[in-house]
């Protein structure tokens, strides 16, 4: 009897435990020094190229003239949502979004590769703003899930320079960040593709990845690339010589120091940058706000996504090469290029 009351109470002080673990890994964040976030550029002032950084890899480009936005991601769904139900674009988010950033027109909206973190709400931006959706296929049947018109829809060949007024976009095939191990590895479908028009709700998982672009940008005033995910091809980039190379760290504190390594060599001292930018280390769990916020534990320390890690490795990177590394603002349109 004593036995069975004592078993109790394990049971109850084990399962209290594990609630208790679970709730302190999904309410609290570990702490990034804030401080830490210089700007870049002074506010907008009719200089030719701006950018208004919004998060994650959401990149609002413009010369006043024509604007371009990768991914234009703005849902964030709950951990438990996203482990546990299906996901949509979420047509508040959205709108918030859209509005937050002043963003009416665009001429192309491009998402870095298909999972839901970049190219879910990539096809309704596209159908309120008139833009082009330039991707994958994979990005490309995301589209037509959404009925967005065929003619709205644009899948360039790997190189293909694209013209946008006087922005040249060309998406150099790339290689995603390869997970270490564990639930994510497993789940994050790398390498795989959609290839029907894909209807949401849906599982996270259904936005398979379908290839990874670095997207570059060119204009008269300078250029910009952008490595939305933390993985290359050796040698891929090694002809670039860009003015502002806006470098994806997501996972990267993750991983072991020859693959750090091999992400510096062959994507930030192959592109040649004058000044460094690192994005997608904010947390795609927290509603989108003002300010970035830092995932939760969970994500952060369990499932690989270690934002202080790799921004402590990049920060420390970034002095022992010489680039000039500065976070860009949430939501503020500061002037990029060309560059002082
Ligand atoms: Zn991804």
């Amino acid at each position: 009897m004593s036995f069975i009351r004592i078993g109790g109470y394990v049971v109850a002080a084990s399962v209290g435990a594990v609630a208790l673990a679970l709730v302190y890994l999904l309410l609290t964040s570990p702490s990034v020094d804030q401080s830490k976030f210089a700007y870049v550029g002074d506010s907008a002032n009719g200089n030719p190229v701006t950018i208004q950084y919004m998060g994650n890899t959401n990149l609002l480009v413009s010369d006043g003239e024509t604007h371009l936005l990768t991914d234009g991601w703005f849902s964030r769904f709950s951990t438990w949502k996203i482990l546990t139900g299906k996901i949509a674009p979420d047509l508040a988010a959205i709108d918030w979004g859209l509005e937050h950033a002043g963003i009416t027109e665009l001429d192309a909206v491009i998402p870095v590769h298909s999972h839901f973190d970049h190219a879910m709400d990539a096809p309704e931006v596209a159908r309120r703003t008139g833009a082009m959706l330039v991707g994958s296929e994979s990005t490309a049947n995301i589209g037509r899930g959404w009925d967005l018109p065929e003619e709205q829809i644009y899948v360039p060949e790997d190189g293909e320079v694209l013209t946008f007024g006087a922005f040249k976009v060309t998406l150099i095939k790339s290689k995603h960040f390869t997970f270490p191990g564990g639930y994510t590895s497993s789940q994050a479908a790398v390498g795989a593709t959609i290839d029907a028009p894909l209807r949401p709700p849906v599982a996270w998982q259904d936005y398979r990845e379908g290839g990874s672009y670095s997207v570059l940008v060119e204009h008269p005033s300078g250029s910009l690339l952008l490595q939305g995910s933390a993985g290359f091809v050796p040698n891929g980039l090694d002809e670039l010589d860009v003015d502002v190379l806006f470098l994806g760290i997501g996972g990267l504190g993750s991983q072991s120091a020859d693959y750090q390594n091999g992400y510096w060599q062959h994507v930030v001292m192959a592109t040649k940058p004058d000044l460094l930018v690192p994005v997608h280390w904010d947390s795609l769990t927290h509603p989108l706000g003002d300010e970035p916020r830092i995932a939760n534990r969970l994500w952060s320390d369990v499932l690989n996504f270690t934002p202080r890690q790799s921004l402590a490795y990049v920060e420390a990177q970034a002095v022992a090469s010489s680039i000039p590394l500065r976070h860009a603002p949430f939501w503020q349109e500061v002037k990029l290029l060309p560059l002082q």
